[in-house]
Formats: C-alpha cells, structure tokens, sequence
C-alpha cells in the first residue's frame, strides 16, 4: 500500500498559517483589510501584549450573514473572486480566502458579526467549531483572537518582546491609517490609545497625527502621473530624515506592498540632498488599472508584480526630485526641535520604527516617544494630541531664492557668518566648498571624459577573489568615469590608463575607494558610483574644517556657491548652511 495520504484540514491550515500569520502583525493585516474590503469606515484595534495575549478588530463594514459566518473559516472560502479571470484583476485586499481559517487553527476567535439582517456570534478554538449562533451585536463585525500560538510552541518562541510586536503592529496600522485617510482608525495596546485617525479624507492630517505639524507642515504635496499611473501624496522635505525605510509608504492600488525599485527610485531622488545612510518620510499612493499588476505571488501579499514598473521607476525619478527640488532652501534652525532629538539619539541605537506622538503630563507638550521605549513612559502619557490642523500646515511650500548674503565673519576656522534678510546664516565652509567643487568636476568630467593619459606605473589594487570575478559588470558600471580595471592574478586588479579630470588626487585610494563601493552593494546604479567618485574628489579638493580663511576667501566661497545648480547640500547630502531665524532670536532675548 502507499504512503501518501492527503492532509487533514486542520493541518493545512496550520501550514498555510505559518505564511499567512507569521506574527500578530500579520494577523493584524489581515484583519484589517477584511474590514477596508467590507467598506467599513471605521476600524478600531485594540491588542494586549502586543497582540500575543489577544488581538481585537472592531469595523462597522457590511458584517456577515449567519451562514457565512461560519463559512468564512473554510480554507478558501471568499467573497472576492468567482472565477479564474478575476485573479487577473483583483479589485480588494484580500482574494485568497486563507486568514481566517489561518488565524483559527492557531488560536481562540470569536467572531460577532451583523449585516443589518441577521446578527450571529461564532466561536472556534485552535480548528474546532464550538459553537454558531445569534447573537445581538452592533452593525459590522467584531473579530477577537487570542491564546495565540499556544498549541504552535515554536512559533510562540519565535516571537520577540511585547514592545517589539507592539512596534511591528503599530508601524503596519500607521501604514493603513495613511493608504486610507478616508476611514478613521485608532489602535489602543495594553489599554492605552496610541493613535487614532479621524477619517477626514485628508491625508495631511493623518501625516500631522503620525509624524507630527513639522513634517505635515514641511510636506510637498504630489498629485500627478502619466497614462498608466496616477501618483498621489506627499514628499517631505530633505531636512527631516529617518534612520530607517520604514517612512517610505507606498501603496499600489491601496495595497501595502514593498517593492524594492520603487522604494530605490524613491531613495535614489533624495540621494542629493540626504546623507547616504538616511531616509527620507514618503507617502504614496499609486493607483493603476487593476490588470497591470499582480497581487498573486506570495500568501503575505506583500510582494506584488508590476508590468510596468520601469516606466513608473522612470516617472518617479523625475518628479520627485523636481517636486522636492523646487522647495529646498537652508534649513532653519529650530532650537527646541534640535534639543529633543539629542535626547533621542542619546537613550537609542537605532530610530525607532514609529514615533506616536503624545503629550506629556508634566509640560503638556508634544514629544515623540520611541517604541521601544513605550512601555517605560506610559505613565507619563496623558492625551492623545486632539485632532486639529491649523490652515498653515497644508500651505503649500513656497519655492526659495538663494539669499542675498553679507559676510560678517568666521567662527572657529569652520563656518562662515553671514547676515541675511531672514537671519544669521552659518555656512560650512567645507561642505559649500564641495558643492562648488563637485558640480565643477561633473562638468569637467562631461566634457573630457574620454581624453586618457597613461600611468607610468600601473596602479595595482588588492581585493578579494569574488571582486575580481566580478570585473566586467563592475567596469561596465565605471564605464562613464573612464576607468577600465584589468585582472591581475586572482585577488588584484590593475589600471593602466587614467582620464584626464582625475588630477591633484591621491589615485590609488580613489580607486580603492571605488571598488570598495562594490564590496558593500550588489546592485549599483552607474549614476551612484559617478556621484560617490566626483563627490569623494570634490571632498579632497575642499578646503579644511580648520583653516581660517580671508575676507576675499570667504566672498569666494559664498559666491561660488550661490552659482551652483542645488546649492543647499553637499554632495553627501549635508547642508551647506543653516539659518537661524531673526524672530527667533528676539524671541530668545525676550525682545
Ligand atoms: P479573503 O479576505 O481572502 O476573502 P479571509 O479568510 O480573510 O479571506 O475572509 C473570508 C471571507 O470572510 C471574506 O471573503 C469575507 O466575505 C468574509 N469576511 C471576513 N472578514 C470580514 C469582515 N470584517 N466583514 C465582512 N466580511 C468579512
Ligand atoms: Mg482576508
């Protein structure tokens, strides 16, 4: 006799739960885009011990009739598709009728559920049906999970701290909150409300709620596309970076999805104003024909397939820069803005993935509170910030001159003081410095590229074996530079001939320094390594930090910078100069 056998329902539904509900984050997804697709506007969370102890989903969507109460925890069992053709243009979240079945045979759910008809009460317990019945409840649907993963005692250790899962799902009902400003959310953790959206439709407002009235305020305001993509939201201004991608929300058709390109479009359009190891806060919302993209490719739905996603990369690179491009200007300084993030990056490592905004007891002020750090201030947590914005928040940002500037002085052999029409202005002299420079070597380079000199002695770099076989796709990556690396022997690589626009620098560590670029990232865009090598010359020709610099020196540097294409930033995305503001400093001498 043969060994196969097909397997209980049951334990395929364990093992589809162990794509589907990996964490309570993803129960929590999928809970919820069962209320987005059931129309609901109001969709309320609440988890203890993030959401391991139990997990609460209350919407006022369509409900269920008591029929499909109980048919909905049939792996396969949906609403959403009919038949083969519907697959290729899924119009709601959810499609594949696997989460509840999932989510049940992992844990207790009860289900209360009224479509204004009939009104039904379900209970199951890891599988079992336990009972089915009505129940009077309010119009819409109330899903509780609990005892999660108690049966499944591998993937309960597989979980990490309560902050930690806390922190995941409040960055996924963040990430809701922002994809629909249309339906009002609020998700509460161990009895305190983190945040809460009013369903206004105004996605500004959700930003304010979320992100806080500086980044509302300093929000560029996207609503464009071309035949096949409409893009909406909001760019925030270069100034404010996170540590993490975690800001970057994209949404395809309402769906939240991570999708590597176009997250590097994104990232790529601010490479020229943020430093290399920050993020910039996006929020877009993509829509296209339902027919172009495919939401088939994984369980978790979080990866989708777009057929044609070079051209949307393409649209995103040139309007976001332009969009972003026509509202730098020097940052202001805000000094209490400064003194607060201090104290951040004191008490973390690394950014936290989400920042609530509360108000603290004590002084009453807003302030961001860390994730992780949530459990140890809740005490002081009061309110929530009420819902309010005021009319200047979602004004849009005027585009800005470069400055007319007087020189007043130099501090320390670093910065250069200017008085403007807005304030005192502190120019770094080395990062102004190496815009002037770096926008003078890509014109150098443009123009000469292809004039050669040879080396006396060939320049000769050791790396490692794997680099060396990667030679051809790395020159054929430096091909704009001029430079061509020859293989020698197996772990060194040599170049014989240099372009011209390569002077007054130290070779053999520029080119070390080139494919170094290599050893960290696999996939490089030729335009990054043309940015990284100008800049990194741009930075060698610049004069010093410390170096006090004459009257005539300074008017140079000045002048020279306000001729530059993007003159607030350094190549590596720092600012070339900061402004403080005159009001504010009457302000600080109580005038
Ligand atoms: P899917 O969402 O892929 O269809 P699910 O297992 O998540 O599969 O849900 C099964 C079905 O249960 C859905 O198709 C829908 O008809 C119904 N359902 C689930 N949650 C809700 C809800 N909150 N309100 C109304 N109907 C729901
Ligand atoms: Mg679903």
């Amino acid at each position: 006799m043969g060994v196969i056998q097909e397997l209980d329902t049951q334990l395929t539904n364990m093992i589809a739960a162990g794509e589907v509900v990996e964490r309570p984050m993803g129960i929590v997804k999928e809970l919820v885009e069962n209320a987005i697709d059931a129309q609901a506007t109001r969709i309320d969370i609440t988890v203890q011990q993030g959401g391991i102890q139990s997990i609460q989903i209350v919407d006022n969507g369509a409900g269920m009739d008591g029929e499909d109460a109980t048919k909905a925890f049939q792996r396969h069992a949906t609403s959403k598709i009919k038949k083969t053709q519907d697959l290729w243009s899924i119009k709601t979240l959810g499609f594949r009728g696997e989460a509840l079945p999932s989510i049940a045979s992992v844990s207790n759910v009860v289900l209360e559920t009224n479509n204004s008809v009939q009104s039904t009460r379900v209970e199951i317990q890891y599988g079992q049906l336990i009972s089915a019945k009505p129940f009077p409840c309010n119009q819409g649907t109330m899903i509780q999970v609990s005892g999660l993963f108690l049966k499944t005692p591998a993937r309960l250790k597989h979980l990490k701290s309560v902050p930690y899962e806390n922190s995941l799902i409040s960055d996924v009902v963040q990430k809701f909150a922002l994809s629909h400003p249309e339906i009002a959310f609020s998700l509460t953790s161990d009895g305190k409300q983190s945040f809460k959206t009013s369903g206004s439709n105004d996605l500004l407002e959700v930003v304010f709620q979320l992100y806080g009235k500086d980044i509302a305020k300093n929000s560029i305001v996207i609503d464009d596309g071309d035949a096949d993509y409409k893009i909406k939201g909001i760019c925030v201004h270069p100034q404010f970076t996170r540590a993490t991608r975690n800001a970057i929300s994209v949404f395809l058709n309402g769906r939240m999805v991570r999708p590597y390109r176009i997250q590097k479009a994104i990232t790529d359009s601010y490479s020229n104003y943020i430093p290399n190891d920050r993020y910039p806060i996006v929020v877009l919302d993509i829509t296209m024909d339902s027919q172009l993209v495919d939401v088939n490719v994984h369980p978790s739905k979080w990866e989708v397939r777009l057929s044609k996603e070079q051209q949307l990369e393409y649209l995103l690179r040139e309007l976001i820069p332009s969009a972003i491009g026509n509202h730098i200007q020097a940052p202001l300084v805000n000094m209490e803005r400064v003194v607060k993030e201090k104290i951040e990056v004191q008490s973390l490592f690394e950014e936290p993935i989400v920042k609530p905004l509360v108000i603290k007891e004590e002084t009453k002020e807003p302030v961001y509170v860390a994730d992780e750090k949530i459990t140890q201030v809740v005490e002081k947590i009061e309110t929530i910030i009420p819902i309010e914005i005021k009319e200047e928040v979602i004004r849009p940002l005027p585009k800005k001159e470069f400055p007319r500037l007087r020189i007043v002085g130099q501090m320390h052999g670093k910065y250069i003081l200017c008085e403007g029409d807005e304030g005192l202005y502190i120019v770094d002299q080395h990062a102004a410095q190496e815009r002037v420079h770096y926008e003078q070597f890509l014109n150098e380079m443009e123009n000469t590229k292809h004039t050669m000199t040879s080396c006396l002695v060939p320049h000769m770099l050791h790396t490692s074996n794997d680099l060396v076989r990667r030679v051809d796709e790395i020159n054929d990556a430096v091909v704009s530079l001029g430079i061509v690396f020859e293989v020698f022997g197996d772990d060194s690589l040599i170049v014989r001939e240099l372009p011209i626009w390569l002077h007054d620098i130290e070779v053999e560590v520029f080119l070390q320094d080139l494919i170094d670029i290599f050893k960290n990232d696999t996939e490089i865009s030729k335009s990054k390594i043309r940015k990284h090598e100008i800049a990194t010359m741009a930075c060698h020709h610049s004069i010093r930090f410390n170096r006090i610099l004459n009257e005539t020196e300074m008017n140079e540097v000045i002048t020279q910078l306000a001729e530059c294409e993007q003159p607030y930033h350094c190549p590596h995305g720092r600012p070339t100069f900061i402004c403080i503001d005159a009001g504010r400093l009457e302000k600080e001498f109580y005038r």
